[in-house]
């Protein structure tokens, strides 16, 4: 099974779940930049304080930080990893071509979740998170499609994108990412 891999996907795409799924049958390090800066955010310091204020506004948070806390976590892995949520934009997916160079792990695949557009607010205003308001949903698959869509050419330039349907039932989803990934 492969193991230097990268979800994207929409906000509401399911990709955190099938993350989470496949992280833990396939002991991978799942890396959630969402969840790390939720993390940061919840011990309440002036970086977390700042961050939560641009989250919430469905904003991205800036690239310097991000890049800091995926960088540390890469590093100090000996495992797989499942990167989920990062890269963003095409600054950060040239930063991390960079990072993954120097650690000589070269990505293997690259997931993209797939999903019709009038699921996703429905899920997201289901989930309820604190960035999960209408506006602010609406704001982030605005930024979703200006900023990380480019993203999609690039691997699928590389060879190593595997396109999956998110509208199915999760157990579903999942046997096809797993056979995407075999
Ligand atoms: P979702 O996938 O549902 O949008 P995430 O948990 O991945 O949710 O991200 C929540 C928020 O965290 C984003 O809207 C953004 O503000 C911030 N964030 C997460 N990852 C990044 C990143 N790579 N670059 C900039 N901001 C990020």
């Amino acid at each position: 099974m492969k193991n230097k891999l990268l979800f994207l996907g929409p906000p509401g795409a399911g990709k955190g779940t099938q993350a989470s799924l496949f992280c833990k049958k396939y002991n991978v390090e799942h890396l959630s930049t969402g969840d790390l800066l939720r993390e940061e955010v919840s011990t309440g310091s002036v970086l977390g304080l700042k961050a939560s204020e641009i989250m919430n506004k469905g904003e991205l948070v800036s690239d310097e930080l991000v890049l800091s806390i995926v960088e540390g976590r890469l590093i100090s892995e000996k495992k797989g990893w499942l990167l989920d949520g990062f890269p963003r934009n095409l600054i950060q997916a040239n930063s991390l071509i960079h990072l993954l160079e120097k650690i000589n792990q070269p990505l293997e695949a690259v997931v993209l979740i797939k999903i019709d557009d009038q699921f996703l607010i429905e899920r997201l205003l289901a989930r309820g998170r604190q960035d999960d308001k209408e506006q602010v949903i609406i704001n982030r698959l605005k930024i979703y499609r200006d900023k990380t869509t480019p993203l999609i050419n690039l691997y699928e330039k590389q060879g190593i994108l595997k396109v999956i349907d998110g509208n199915a039932d999760i157990d579903v989803v999942f046997s096809c990412i797993e056979k995407a990934l075999s």
